[in-house]
């Protein structure tokens, strides 16, 4: 089976207008895939769907071929954590912790030992040129220093299925290519990619393009 499948997922906020309406995709290991469209198509919205951060109003996300929807809320959250890492558009960082308790927060919620993450996560801050600001709260971090904290947090769990939501859109050029490196570096390791993404450099660098 694929590593994940959506089947006919719908979605619909309250008293909003319904999204996606019965959207399916398979998605295997080793590619990098692209989802773009205009703002407002629910782009972000179907990352939290793949992600089993929200419940479709009908249709199925598959992880190995196995249903996800009938699935318990814990049972749910123990899949996210082992299996997924994201990226969120905004890096969603804990103001409280430092940078890097927030990249060890979800290795610890998994629970890893913390002697064993923590060189990992020093490691990917080092690679992602943010290692400077470990200690830093993320209040003091600019917004592109910001999502490659979060890409870090995201990969310290090598995870098998990695979602990006605009991972670049506040990266110079060169800091660009590090995360497209990343990316796929990832995928080579046997992860599926799948970047929410308006920037047409980073479409063309990747697999496949889905558009809602
Ligand atoms: P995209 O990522 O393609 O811009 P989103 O998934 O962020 O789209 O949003 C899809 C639509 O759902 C938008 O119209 C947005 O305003 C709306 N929306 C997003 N989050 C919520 C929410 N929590 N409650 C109600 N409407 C929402
Ligand atoms: P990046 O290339 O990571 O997007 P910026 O060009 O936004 O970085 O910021 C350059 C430098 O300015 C960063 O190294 C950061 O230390 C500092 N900086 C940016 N925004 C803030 C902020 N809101 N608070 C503190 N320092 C900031």
């Amino acid at each position: 089976p694929a590593l994940l499948r959506a089947e006919s997922l719908s979605f619909r906020y309250e008293r909003a207008t319904p999204l996606l309406e019965g959207w399916s995709a398979r998605f295997e290991a080793g590619e990098v895939v692209a989802v773009t469209g205009p703002s407002g198509r629910g782009k972000s919205t179907l990352l939290y769907l793949l992600g089993l951060m929200l419940r479709p109003r009908s249709g199925e996300v598959l992880l190995d071929g196995a249903p996800m929807q009938g699935r318990s809320d814990r049972e749910r959250a123990a899949r996210r954590a082992s299996t997924f890492g994201f990226v969120f558009q905004d890096a969603a960082l804990d103001a409280t912790r430092t940078v890097l308790d927030n990249v060890l927060e979800t290795a610890l919620y998994r629970g890893d030992d913390r002697r064993e993450s923590e060189p990992r996560a020093h490691a990917l801050l080092e690679r992602f040129g943010v290692a400077l600001r470990a200690e830093a709260r993320p209040g003091q971090v600019s917004g592109g220093q910001a999502q490659r904290i979060a890409l870090c947090r995201a990969l310290l769990g090598d995870p098998r299925i990695l979602l990006a939501d605009e991972p670049t859109g506040n990266l110079d050029p060169a800091s660009t290519e590090v995360v497209l490196t990343a990316l796929h570096e990832q995928a080579r390791h046997g992860a599926a990619v799948i970047v929410v993404t308006h920037d047409p450099a980073l479409v063309a660098r990747c697999d496949r393009e889905l558009t809602l």
